[in-house]
This record gives structure tokens, sequence and C-alpha cells, in this order.
């Protein structure tokens, strides 16, 4: 019996991390908002959307202990 895993779906494409928050972003106006963009917690990368979180997407920023 294997059913009792979470959705595999909902994680970071680079850590595997089920968990992540939006980023907040001060739009035009000011005001303090949810954005699109999405920071993992496991890995702490910033992702585009949740569909680059799940896929890992090479396009995120590293954190800030990038490799030289
Ligand atoms: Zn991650």
């Amino acid at each position: 019996m294997e059913t009792d895993q979470p959705a595999p779906m909902n994680r970071c494409g680079y850590c595997g991390s089920t968990n992540y928050r939006r980023v907040v972003e001060r739009d035009a106006q000011g005001l303090m908002r949810y954005g699109e963009r999405l920071l993992c917690s496991g890995c702490t990368r910033e992702f585009t959307d949740l569909d680059a979180w799940r896929q890992g997407a090479s396009d995120a920023s590293p954190p800030l202990s990038a490799a030289a």
C-alpha cells in the first residue's frame, strides 16, 4: 500500500520541498501585495510562478550563497 504519500506534483523541482511562500511586492500605488513570484522554503530560490517552482526552472535566481 503506497497511497498515503502527499501529492507528488506540488513540490520544488530543485530541492523537493513542499513549502513555498509568495513574494510580497510593492505595486504602482505603493501598496504591499502578493505578486506572482514564489520563494521556496527549502532552497530559498525565487521562482516566477508555481509551474517554475515545480519544474525547478533554470531562470530561478540562486540563493545568496551562490557558488563562485
Ligand atoms: Zn526548493
